[in-house]
């Protein structure tokens, strides 16, 4: 009920909840997920779909909640690829040979986005109130998924995407379908003036527009519209792009958020994918 109106739909199957975006479903050479708290194995401030290992709850639990929300989501358990989060913007072009990385074996320290253009590669970033970036390539049938947290944001790693997938795929920023994913929102992104003062100096994108001065040396930014523009003046059509327009922080008995919860909770992820040949398009 509270995902009306949005570019938003929860899904239901075997008790794990998951989203999917309208944007990409329309599109059938591409697999795509983002998780939700609820269907997994974690207790107390993991409760209960936490994916994120390394912050106190047993691996074996994060473990089982992957192969929950995969056999849930209709991923395979061995496709997936993580991407390790430091608020950088250095994008990686991983394939089948990535398989496991995150997961059953070590990963390459600072990468914030990954790209693919091979099937049965499921690319895995990770969230708790950042902005999820998803990128699909309908002509070049490529996929990007990148994690804009408010640092990216500034860095314009949504545009760094685009220019990842344009050099290892040839990819144009025209026939690019973006959705920016579940995050802090504009109703809940407060910031201090070293924060605000970053994002008024992104002056291309007339940031008075999408940063709200509450007085007091206090800002509300919207990271949504940042990284819209910023998408656009990369050259992604406006109508390509898809805001999801759902903020963790407002809906953190679905979501994760690390400011709901200062910082004592589990974690998000994204999962996007292409389809192989034959794969099923449910
Ligand atoms: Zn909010």
């Amino acid at each position: 009920m509270i995902l009306q109106g949005k570019q938003v739909k929860l899904n239901r199957r075997n008790g794990v909840e998951f989203l999917t975006f309208r944007a990409l479903e329309a599109l059938p050479f591409v697999a795509h997920a983002f998780s939700t708290r609820i269907g997994g194995v974690s207790r107390n401030e993991f409760s209960s779909l936490n994916l994120a290992f390394g912050r106190g709850d047993p691996d074996e639990n994060v473990t089982e909640n992957y192969r929950r929300i995969c056999a849930a989501a209709g991923f395979d358990e061995d496709s997936l690829v993580s991407s390790s989060q430091v608020h950088k913007t250095v994008i990686r072009r991983v394939g089948r040979e990535n398989c496991g990385e995150g997961f059953n074996k070590p990963k390459p320290a600072g990468v914030d986005g990954l790209i693919t253009n091979e099937a049965g590669v499921t690319l895995v970033t990770h969230y708790a109130d950042c902005v999820p970036l998803f990128f699909a390539d309908p002509v070049h049938k490529a996929v990007g998924l990148s994690h804009a947290g408010w640092r990216g944001t500034a860095a314009r790693i949504g545009a760094e995407t685009v220019r990842a997938l344009s050099r290892e795929f040839g990819s144009i920023a025209r026939d690019l379908v973006c959705v920016i994913g579940p995050s802090i929102g504009p109703c809940c992104f407060e910031v201090d003036s070293p924060v605000y003062e970053v994002f008024s100096r992104m002056t291309d994108l007339s940031p008075d527009e999408w940063i709200h001065k509450d007085g007091g040396g206090k800002y509300h930014i919207d990271l949504w519209e940042a990284n819209r523009r910023a998408l656009v003046r990369a050259g992604v059509p406006e109508q390509n792009i898809a805001v999801s327009g759902l903020c963790t922080q407002c809906h953190s008995d679905l979501l994760f958020s690390h400011r709901a919860t200062k910082g004592k909770r589990g974690g998000l992820s994204a999962f996007l994918a292409l389809r192989g040949e034959g794969d099923n398009a449910d």
